[in-house]
């Protein structure tokens, strides 16, 4: 598995320097997609690509793991990073993103142009390794982890928001500042301690997040 990684880390430049303060939209409280435009429909169907389970990650339900190739790009840079970080973490579970043909994905609110991602936290013990997505209580989260995992995607300043329980925000937020992050950075990155109502951070809380958390890429178009 090393050497795969390895293999992914030379061909793939890596994005090493602190976490940066991306912008935040006010076009959403809902989180549901804004309103829908020609050209992301457009945009999705011409470069729709499927991401594949590798040595890093698996996909829970490959057939629905249609992203945009930017998206696929973004998910398996942010895992090789991952990795990068913590050599001796288990699988990362991948979620949903999108249906083939985009459109309506229910039971979610989104993932309907391939910017969408559902993946499971990190945990410990008998819960580590396991292909599913998995309840977060302080017994079995590895915050130190899961922290790593959601600062890869935000090291790819490609995301608008992350949806994650208020409670976990709590224990990454701590954590985060006890291992020495920039309080600043945390601060603008993290909705808590603000209220799970503050329209104010990157990371969000939105219901329903409490054993996989939700990435929403920016648009580029
Ligand atoms: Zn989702």
């Amino acid at each position: 598995m090393f050497t795969s990684i390895l293999m992914y880390v030379i061909q793939i430049p890596l994005n090493t320097h602190m976490l940066s303060i991306p912008s935040v939209p006010e076009w959403s409280l809902t989180f549901q997609d804004p309103p829908a435009k020609i050209s992301q429909r457009k945009k999705f169907r011409e470069e729709r690509t499927l991401l594949r389970a590798c040595g890093l990650y698996r996909t829970k339900h490959p057939d629905v793991s249609w992203g945009l190739s930017e998206t696929v790009d973004l998910i398996t840079t942010a895992m090789i990073q991952y990795h990068t970080f913590s050599p001796d973490a288990p699988l990362v579970n991948v979620g949903d993103l999108s249906l083939e043909r985009g459109g309506k994905f229910p039971p979610h609110l989104s993932h309907r142009a391939g910017r969408d991602v559902d993946v499971g936290y990190v945990h410990r013990g008998d819960n580590a390794d396991k292909p599913r997505f998995t309840y977060a209580t302080s017994n079995n989260f590895d915050v130190e982890k899961s922290w790593s995992l959601v600062k890869a995607f935000l090291e790819t300043e490609s995301v608008e928001y992350i949806f994650i329980d208020y409670y976990l925000q709590k224990k990454m937020y701590r954590h985060a500042l006890k291992s020495g992050e920039n309080k600043e950075e945390i601060d603008s990155i993290f909705q808590y301690p603000r209220g799970k109502f503050s329209k104010q951070g990157i990371i969000r809380y939105s219901r329903g997040h409490r054993n996989h958390f939700h990435v929403r890429f920016k648009r580029t178009l």
